[in-house]
Formats: C-alpha cells, structure tokens, sequence
C-alpha cells in the first residue's frame, strides 16, 4: 500500500502495561478485583506502612513466564527489581517496584498481517514486572481529589516493543493481536476501558526508510486502539508540519486530548524525572530455574496463529474465517463444540460412540478405528465446518452485536446451535426454516427439536406426501402443464412455488424437483 505520508515515515515503537489475571496483589495478599468499593482492599503493605515487606505472589512469576513464552522470548533465570522513586498522591511508597536493569523477559515478537496481506513480525525488546499505582479521583469535588488505593500493588507487565511500526494500522494490528495473545494465555483480561490494558506510543518521523531515526514524543491517556490509532495520526502530522517548516522535535511526553482531537506537551525534557533508580532491597533476586520453565511451558494452550493455520488445514476454512473465527478464545472454542455436535448429530450416533467406548473397554485397536473412521469422515466434516463457520460468524455474531452480548453469555450455547445445525445437515429443514428457529431460540432459549416439533416446521421429505402435494398442484395448473410440455421449460419455477406455497415451504427442495420432473 502506498504510504499517505511520502516521503515521510513514521517510526512507532508501543510500551504496552497489562493488569495480570491474579486473585492477590503481587506482594500482599489483598483482592484484585475490579470495581469494589474505594480503599475496601488495602493492608499495610501494598498501602506502604513503614516497616512492611513485600512478599512476591508466585502467581505472578507464573504468568510472566507464561506470557514471555507464549510472545516467544528469553525467560531470564536472574531478574532483579529495583525502586523508581518519584512522587505522586496515588503512590504511597514514594516509589515504584519495577524491574529495571534485568527484567524476567527478553526479546519476543508479535505477527501482525500489514494491510497488503503480508506478515510481519514486530520485536519486542522486553517484559518486565512491576507495581500499579492508587487511582486519582476528582470528580464530585472542588479543591481536592479522593485517592484510592484499591489498585495499588495490582501486579502488571510492561511489554515494550521495538521502534518497528511504520503506520497507525500496523500500531493497531499489532495491539489487537497482543491482546489476542494475552487473553488466550489467560494472563490478562485486555480490557482498554477498564485500564486493564495501557498503551503509551512513541512517535518519530523521518524522511524516507533510509534516513536515520527522528526524535521521538511519547503519548500517554490512549485509552482504546482507535485512540492509539488517532493519537499517532495526529502527532506524525504535528511532527512533519514542524519539521517541513524547518522547526525541529523536542523529545517530551504529550497528553492525547480524546475530545478535541490534538495532542498537547505534558512535560518536556527539563523536567523529564530524574528517578533514582536503585536495587529494591527488601526483595531478593528473583531466580527461576528450568524445571519451572518446562513446568509452564506444558501449560501454554495453542495460540492464535497456530489455532489459524489448522483451521484452515483441517476444517478447509478460508484466511478470513480462520481468523474471524481464532480473534478470540471463547470464539474459537464456540465453533469448535458447534461443529463437533453438528458432525455427532449428523452420524445420528451416539451409537457409534457406544461402539468405540466399547472397543476401548476390551482394549482392542482404537487407534486404526479412530482413524479410518476419521478419514472417511473429514469431507463431510469440512462441509460441515464451512456451514458451521458461516453462522458462527454472520448469523451469530450479528445477533450477539445487535443486543451487545459476549459470546461467553450467549443465549445459544454451542452445543445448541450445532443441533439446530444437525437438523439442517440431515435435511429435516430448510436454511430458510433454520434462521426463523434460531431467532426463536435466541429470544426464547428452547432447544431446536422442540421448536420444529412444536410448530410443525419439519421439511417434507416424505416421497408419498410430496408427490400427492404435486399431482394436486398440477391437476389445479392444466394450462400451464400443457405449454410446459410444449417446451415452456421456465414454468418449472412456477411449479415449485405453487407446492412450496402449498407446504408452507416445507417441501424438500431437492426432492420436490425430482417428483416434478418425473411427473410432468
Ligand atoms: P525510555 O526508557 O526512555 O522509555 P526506550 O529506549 O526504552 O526509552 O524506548 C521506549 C519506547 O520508545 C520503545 O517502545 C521504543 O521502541 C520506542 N522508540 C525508541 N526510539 C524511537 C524512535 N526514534 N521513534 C519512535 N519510537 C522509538
Ligand atoms: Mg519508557
Ligand atoms: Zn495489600
């Protein structure tokens, strides 16, 4: 694609804080949770009473491990935390607990498909661990703020890409993707709006890929990815403007103003903070040898590319469904249980399930029968899992967006939908039938057989019933059966609505066009 910029270049590198998914604060044993009542979850450690220690949660380490693997880094066995001194109202200690020289990760990458449809990886330089702050409240009062500490000592990671964006898009995919990873890892929720995903961007321009890296600005408050997106439009523009006009980029930390669009100077080099940096001394270094690595590395579940490529290699899906369908965990597992009762229901078996419990209690080959079984079926299933994928991702998701429900709360669970699927898949009815039911089930909750039972929505598909329902529609049509006869070959059409208004659009399509042209 061409770059809008030319012969500018943006150069964007992402510092991205994510909230870990622990129960306990990571060195206290206090709740996590979000929402409660201001200052309801605070002790005298993470509220930084003198002569408190921190303990490190070994969740924590945990998860870290698991996200640097997962990001495909260097899980460091040495990392050491240190104390960023600075002072704030919503920082009790007076510092921060990050981990500064030697993080517990190193390196890593996220894939991001560019908007030519190519894929590229962005380096991330590393992972660190380190405390959240209290929150500043002003709002309901003049003069002063309301400080709480419920989020104070929330564990988070900060994972910092390299300078390897070139473009808003890219900065977007790349933060969806992140997102993606971590919430397959069950790491961290991704929640933007509720700050439990943070992103500050760096900002630099040049003239053209050669030119050596500009000065960069660093934007904080983005507070969702069309924000990131807006923000990093906005400043590159800024900066080309004063450059053009021959000004020049001081390096600063500017406020993205989400109302008004712009970005404006939060503080500049000269009061840039100097931090102290310096070991934390109540905590000792953080070691974590092999045996834990192997230990998590067992835990890691198949991740959003991997998931991508075998929906495409076994169920047949196009790029573009694949990856509908993988964007997120629950998504994927949906149409996965779907598909699974679809290709049960289709089989009609519970009977052959029995069968092979059966073979498994006397131990005899249920590997050779496992298989062949499977190789006879996967044509059928990969017709399935295009049907399935279709009204995961359209008939589902657009009822799911319309009442703005998380596929986790659906009304029609998985496996309910792969029923009605069965239903569709072994002709008792029609696709048109098939979507009334499911708006049906949508609003009522019912299960499909039921609904079809209930209201007579079955496909004919019985030969006698159908041909009697022919005869008398063609009896009632002399005229039109003669000039078909007489070559009038379109008047098929005719027919077929004639005994599909009959049937109330129960006739078996393909049957109906049999019967037709036997009888005429
Ligand atoms: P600091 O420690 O001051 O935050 P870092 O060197 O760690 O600085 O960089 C922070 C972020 O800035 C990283 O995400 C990095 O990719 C990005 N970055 C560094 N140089 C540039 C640049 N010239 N333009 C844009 N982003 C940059
Ligand atoms: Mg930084
Ligand atoms: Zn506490």
């Amino acid at each position: 694609m061409k770059n809008p910029l030319e012969p500018w270049e943006m150069v964007i590198g992402l510092e991205v804080h994510a909230q870990m998914r622990t129960r306990s604060k990571i060195f206290c044993a206090c709740s996590t949770r979000f929402g409660a009542e201001p200052n309801t979850q605070i002790c005298p450690v993470c509220a930084a009473f003198p002569g408190v220690l921190p303990v490190l949660n070994r969740e924590v380490v945990t998860l870290a491990i698991k996200t640097g693997l997962g990001l495909q880094g260097e899980i460091r066995g040495h990392s050491e935390f240190s104390r960023k001194n600075y002072f704030y109202p919503d920082l009790p200690a007076g510092y921060q607990i990050t981990q500064y020289e030697w993080p517990i990760v190193l390196g890593g990458q996220v894939a991001i498909n560019t908007a030519d449809g190519r894929s590229r990886r962005i380096g991330l330089t590393r992972i660190h661990l380190e405390v959240d702050a209290g929150k500043s409240l002003h709002e309901g009062i003049s003069g002063a703020s309301w400080i709480d500490l419920n989020r104070t000592g929330t564990p988070l990671m900060e994972i910092v890409s390299e300078p390897d964006l070139r473009s808003s898009e890219e900065a977007g995919e790349f933060l969806k993707k992140l997102r993606a990873i971590l919430r397959y890892l069950e790491v961290c929720d991704g929640n933007m709006e509720e700050g439990s995903l943070r992103c500050d961007a760096n900002v630099s321009v040049r003239r053209g890929p050669e030119a050596p890296f500009g000065t960069r600005c660093e934007l904080k408050n983005l507070n969702s990815i069309r924000n990131v997106m807006r923000a990093i439009d906005h400043e590159a523009e800024r900066q080309i403007e004063i450059l053009e006009s021959g000004g020049r980029i001081d390096q600063e930390t500017r406020l993205w103003d989400a109302d008004r669009g712009v970005t404006r100077t939060m503080r500049d080099k000269e009061d840039a903070h100097d931090y102290r940096y310096f070991p934390e001394p109540d905590l000792p270094p953080l070691v974590v040898d092999a045996a834990r690595i192997a230990a998590v590395a067992a835990t890691l579940p198949e991740l959003p590319d991997a998931r991508l490529d075998r929906f495409r290699t076994e169920y047949g899906l196009s790029d573009y469904d694949a990856g509908v369908l993988t964007m997120s965990r629950e998504l994927a597992d949906y149409f996965e249980e779907c598909l699974r009762e679809v290709t049960r229901g289709d089989r009609g078996d519970a009977k052959r399930e029995e069968n092979s419990a059966e073979r498994e209690r006397h131990g005899a080959g249920k590997d050779q029968g496992g298989s062949r079984e499977g190789q006879g079926d996967t044509r059928e299933s990969q017709g399935n899992a295009k049907v399935v994928a279709n009204w995961v991702s359209v008939e589902l998701l657009a009822r799911l967006n319309r009442d703005g429900v998380e596929i986790t709360a659906s009304p029609v669970p998985a496996a309910r939908l792969g029923r009605l699927l069965a239903l569709l898949a072994g002709g008792s009815i029609s696709g048109k039938i098939a979507k009334e039911v499911f708006d049906i089930m949508f609003r009522s909750g019912e299960d499909p057989e039921a609904i079809v039972a209930a209201r007579g929505l079955n496909q004919l598909s019985d030969v006698a019933a159908l041909e009697k329902e022919v005869l008398q529609v063609l009896e009632a049509n002399p005229r039109e059966v003669a000039a078909y006869r007489a070559g009038k070959s379109k008047l098929l059409g005719f027919f077929v609505g004639q005994v599909m208004r009959a049937t109330r659009g129960k006739a078996n399509p393909e049957l109906l066009n049999r019967i037709l042209l036997e009888k005429l």
